[in-house]
Parts: C-alpha cells; sequence; structure tokens
C-alpha cells in the first residue's frame, strides 16, 4: 500500500523534512568522532584499471564486459549464490574507498563554484570567466562517511549501531591538503596490514575551518565479522545511496553569467522586458478578501 497524498502550502511546510545530505561538520574545538569511510569502488573497477594499466591502453567495451563478468562469475561462487541474484553491495571491494573531485572556487558571499574552465589533465586549456577573475581554482575531494556512536575511549557501542541509532551518513567535503591527511593515516594502516579501517577525527581550533587532526583507528567495526552481515550490508547501501549526491556537493555549477553578477561584474541581461509585461495579482493580506 502506498502512502497518502498530503496537500499543504508554506504555512503548514514543517511536515516536510529536510532529506538533503549534510556535510560532516565538527562544532567544537577538540571535538572528536570516530568515523569510517564507506563508499567504495566495485571488484571489476580494479581489475579493469590493472588489466588497462597490463595493455598500456584503454580496454575496448568487450574486453570490459569479458572482464566483467569474469568478476561476477567469481564472486557469485563466493557467496553461493547466481550471478543474477548478485546486488550492487555485493560487487563493493571494501579495500578500496572511493573518492571524487572537482575544480572550485570559493569566495564569500558566492560559495563554492564549480570551475567552468577546461581540463587537460590539471591544466586549464580554456579559462573561463571563474578563473580570470577568481584565481587559479582548488581541488576539492568528496568522499562518504559513517559516524559511530561510542562510549567511553571512542569505543564504538556495538549495540547501538547494529540497532542502527545515533549512527550518521554524510559527505565529507575536503581540500587536497585534508586528503593528503587522510591518504597519510590510510598509507599508516595500510602498514599495519589494515585495510579497512576506522579512523579519529579531532577537530582542531574554530570550527569556520575545520581544521581536523586524521589518525588511523583499528579495523573498522561496522566490517568486522562479528557484526551480522544484515548491519554490514545496511552501511554499504546508505554509501551507495550517499555517493549520488557526491558530484552536487563539489561546488555549485553556476552559470558563467550568473557569476558575473554576483561577482558584481555588470553585464547581466535584465529579466523581464516584453515577456514580463503581465504581473500575477497578488494579495496583501486574506482580510481583504472577506471583509
Ligand atoms: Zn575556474
Amino acid at each position: 500500500m502506498s502512502s497518502e497524498v498530503m496537500e499543504f502550502s508554506f504555512d503548514d511546510g514543517k511536515v516536510i523534512k529536510n532529506n538533503a545530505v549534510d556535510l560532516f561538520k565538527q562544532t567544537r574545538s577538540g571535538e572528536k568522532s570516530r568515523i569510517s569511510l564507506i563508499s567504495f569502488k566495485k571488484f571489476s573497477d580494479g581489475v579493469l584499471a590493472a588489466k588497462a594499466r597490463d595493455k598500456g591502453a584503454p580496454l575496448s567495451d568487450a574486453e570490459k564486459a569479458d572482464f566483467i563478468s569474469k568478476v561476477d562469475k567469481k564472486l557469485a561462487e563466493q557467496l553461493g549464490k547466481p550471478v543474477e541474484a548478485l546486488t550492487e553491495v555485493d560487487r563493493l571491494d571494501i579495500k578500496s574507498p572511493r573518492f571524487a573531485f572537482a575544480y572550485t572556487h570559493y569566495r564569500d558571499g558566492v560559495g563554492s563554484v564549480r570551475c567552468a574552465s577546461k581540463y587537460e589533465g590539471s591544466n586549464v586549456i580554456k579559462p573561463e570567466l571563474c578563473c580570470n577573475k577568481m584565481g587559479d581554482a582548488d581541488q576539492t575531494v568528496a568522499a562518504v562517511l559513517m559516524s559511530y556512536p561510542v562510549k567511553d575511549g571512542m569505543q564504538v557501542d556495538e549495540d547501538l549501531l547494529a540497532q542502527r541509532k545515533y549512527v550518521n551518513f554524510y559527505i565529507w567535503r575536503m581540500s587536497a591538503k585534508k586528503f593528503r591527511k587522510l591518504e597519510d593515516a590510510y598509507k599508516e594502516a595500510r602498514g599495519d596490514d589494515k585495510f579497512t579501517i576506522d579512523l579519529i577525527v579531532t577537530l582542531d581550533g574554530d570550527p569556520k575551518y575545520q581544521k581536523q587532526q586524521i589518525v588511523a583507528g583499528s579495523n573498522a567495526v561496522w566490517a568486522k565479522g562479528k557484526l551480522d552481515a544484515e548491519t554490514r550490508n545496511w552501511v554499504l547501501d546508505q554509501g551507495l545511496r550517499m555517493w549520488k549526491h557526491v558530484p552536487n556537493n563539489l561546488g555549485y555549477e553556476m552559470k558563467m553569467d550568473k557569476l558575473a553578477e554576483k561577482l558584481g561584474l555588470g553585464g547581466a541581461p535584465a529579466l523581464g522586458g516584453e515577456s514580463g509585461a503581465e504581473t500575477p495579482r497578488l494579495v496583501s493580506s486574506y482580510d481583504d478578501l472577506i471583509s
């Protein structure tokens, strides 16, 4: 049975909850969070990249399809289910966190704007107004994370985790510099043979800057064998859902004429004109209608 359709106006708009994804932000200096990155590449992504490296050239579509079906066959065998029953979650390689990046510009009052220039690798080959007026764009990286319910000593409260309480999912948007710190934490863990890990993140200073210390924790609690498979799959499924919102969180794709206007450069086309001749009639007060 589907739910009922309900009509509302702005006056009772409170019934609408904001389902937009939140960005991971810590709010007070010294605040600690135990988190884990939970969006991952697929096993086939890793295989295709390795095969393309071996070949020294991009794979053809036929080659890709062939490798993907081989990977699927192997996964199905390992999981003891038919290939057709494989889910997106089954195909995730939890040793390989997934990141995205885009070139962005930031300006107070304008916010984070996606760079519109054309790049070849990391070089601008056709600069647009954004770069001309705001300088070189920065690389902004995003990933999906889960924050845990914790007990004393930043230990995960596994009961609450299993009950899916106080578990939050966020998009973590960061500068290239913060990404390097994160990468270093992973490198250190990998040196200890840990691949899917938790991280302890501590806010260092004013929340406005979100300067964070990032330290590798133990093997990720959500991925441990002792946790039930249903919880693990739920976490991975949340990661897949959140990933869809990553592109929207890598800078607003503003039209360049709009940006010119925002930057006070003028030249923006005036609205209205002939098409705006007929204006809608507004009632200033409902009392006018019933008096
Ligand atoms: Zn730009």
